[in-house]
């Protein structure tokens, strides 16, 4: 898989398109799915231009897993999550359906998810849960 410069989350690191962010360094931002699979589903994405896991350099990818620790923990806080799915697909093979490496942190027990990327969330509520979240961050 190549890097299209022109997949939806490269738009939202330029500031093309909006987004409920969460957090952001020099490496990475976190915010908000549009299509949650649970109340309070996150995304964390590297500024680094990766497809999938295996195109970004270690350092990056450890700044990136910083901010995955530091979103999780602000789920547990905030929303009061017992446990988070963190969920990472490469390649259309897995089901990737958006071109830029990202961690899906989805505060949920697993066999309570909906079905990935099926439907879109109340944005309202989103907003809400974005902010709640931000709040340890
Ligand atoms: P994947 O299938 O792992 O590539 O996941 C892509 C995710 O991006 C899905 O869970 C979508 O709901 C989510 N998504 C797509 N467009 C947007 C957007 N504009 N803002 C936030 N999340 C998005």
């Amino acid at each position: 898989m190549s890097y299209d410069t022109n997949n939806i989350f490269a738009k939202i690191l330029r500031g093309e398109i909006p987004c409920f962010k969460i957090y952001e360094d020099d490496y990475s931002l976190a915010f908000m799915d549009i299509m949650p699979q649970a109340d309070g589903h996150a995304l964390v994405i590297p500024k680094f231009a990766a497809t999938t896991l295996l195109e970004i350099p270690a350092d990056q990818l450890t700044h990136t897993m910083t901010t995955v620790q530091k979103v999780m923990a602000a789920q547990k806080s905030e929303l009061g999550a017992e446990g988070v799915v963190l969920m990472q697909l490469n390649g259309e093979g897995a089901g990737q359906t958006v071109r830029h490496l990202h961690f899906h942190l989805i505060p949920a027990h697993l066999s309570q998810l909906k079905r990935h990327g099926a439907e879109q969330g109340d944005m309202e509520k989103i907003k809400a849960l974005a902010a709640k979240i931000a709040l340890a961050l």
